[in-house]
């Protein structure tokens, strides 16, 4: 007998018993068939890890899987005030003295999805540091500015930063569906009717200059976060960047597959299997964000041949550790993301809490080059304050000179000679 007879008979459904006065009645059954029907909707299923599902029964009770799983459901249910955040969280007064004295962009805005995986208890818990302001973040130091990086000067038309020859950043909203507390963007993210203003008509200011302008053959779109605008929008602006022949490569940089990991439905994934060659940066910062509900997020996309990288903040205490920065380039790689950077934190105003010494991010380059899988290393780098643009830093490599032989310092600080006869470096 072959194996797919026996599959073929222990598969085989059960007799319907129907008893006496049991009989089933055609209104259920067709109620039976409805909640079938809805329980089996594509773009609502979703893993839920056994931890989030305990933290949604707890704080939003009566809150089905299907909702919690609908990504209009965790946007419009986002964490935004004290009221909520004292709801959930155990605050503490430095806590909560920060969010009442906050004003202006970059508000408190967490996802329920993402508040799941902080510390309910614990202030110094990674996540719930990078999302909940702290009194900190009204110490002002040296060197910090609102836009460090100079973008608004590099700005050719709203929303529009051309800085390098050939590629742009193109801001596209300034909505996230959470708002981290070290975000370079801090003056422009969060803030409905504030100075920066996105728009339709000021995409198509963005559309005319790239159409314009034939040097720019990449864009990358960023905000904001462009995956919390909606399918038809996106779909439509990326057809129109599509539409521009000099325009070879598309990227999006979010932070969406992290922090609403639901918002990645089939749906979405076809609007961008649409526009391919697209790739995409998402910003990681911790391993704890490595949950079944980001596996299957970054899987959609992966398997819509969609090459995804990694941007990673270095951030004291939170990730400014081998030990907490190797498990998460190594859960990126079994994912298919490739870490692509990882930032110095940007002098943004209010950020030093959060900034380490240069030495530790070479000290993280050094912990894992040669000593782990070469693509789980990311290119460790400064944006240079005032726009020079992303600089990078490695350990140094080279230990001198002995004659016709460049002297080469390896992994474990052993030197090796490489023949370098008409060379200079090293001299
Ligand atoms: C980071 C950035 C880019 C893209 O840089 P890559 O090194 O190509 O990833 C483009 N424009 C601006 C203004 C940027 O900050």
């Amino acid at each position: 007998m072959s194996l797919q007879i026996v599959r073929r008979q222990v598969l085989k459904p059960p007799l319907r018993e129907v008893r006496p006065g049991l009989e089933p009645r055609p209104h259920l059954q067709e109620a039976a068939k409805f909640r079938k029907v809805e329980a089996q909707k594509p773009a609502l299923r979703f893993p839920v890890n056994p931890d989030t599902r305990a933290f949604y029964r707890r704080f939003y009770p009566g809150t089905s899987a299907r909702d919690w799983n609908d990504w209009h459901w965790q946007f419009r249910t986002r964490i935004r005030n004290l009221e909520e955040l004292s709801r959930i969280f155990l605050l503490s007064d430095d806590e909560k003295s920060a969010v009442e004295r906050h004003k202006g962009p970059l508000p408190v805005g967490i996802t329920p999805y993402y508040a799941s995986l902080m510390g309910l208890d614990d202030a110094s818990e990674p996540l719930r540091r990078t999302h909940i302001m702290t009194g900190d973040e009204f110490i002002r130091l040296p060197g910090e500015d609102d836009d460090p990086l100079g973008e608004d000067h590099d700005t050719v038309v709203p929303g529009l930063v051309h800085r390098y020859p050939d590629r742009v950043l193109f801001l596209t909203t300034g909505t996230c569906s959470t708002y981290c507390r070290y975000c370079t963007r801090a003056r422009v993210v969060g803030n409905p009717g504030g100075e920066y203003q996105f728009s339709v008509k000021q995409w198509e200011q963005a559309l005319a200059y790239l159409e314009e302008h034939s040097e720019v053959r990449d864009v990358l779109l960023s905000g904001g976060d462009p995956l919390s605008i909606g399918d038809d929008k996106l779909d439509w602006l990326l057809g129109r960047l599509r539409a521009i022949k000099h325009i070879e490569f598309l990227r999006i940089g979010t932070k969406i597959p992290v922090v609403l990991p639901q918002r990645i439905t089939k749906d979405l994934v076809k609007v961008l299997k649409k526009h391919h060659p697209l790739w995409m940066s998402i910003h990681f910062t911790h391993p704890r964000e490595l949950t079944p509900e980001v596996t299957e997020s970054t899987a959609r996309l992966a398997d819509a041949g969609i090459p995804l990288g990694s941007q990673t903040v270095l951030l004291k205490g939170v990730n400014d550790d081998i030990a907490v920065m190797k498990p998460l380039m190594h859960g990126l790689l079994k994912r298919r993301v490739k870490p692509y950077y990882l930032y110095q934190c940007d002098p943004i105003r209010g950020s030093g809490h959060f900034r380490t010494s240069v030495d530790k991010g070479l000290e993280i380059i050094r912990g894992l080059r040669g000593h782990t899988t070469g693509y789980a290393t990311p290119m460790f780098c400064i944006d240079a304050p005032g726009g020079g643009g992303k600089i990078l830093l490695a350990p140094d490599p080279i230990a001198g000179r002995d004659g016709d032989d460049l002297l080469l310092r390896n992994f474990e600080g052993k030197v090796y000679r490489y023949p370098d006869p008409d060379g200079t470096l090293g001299r």
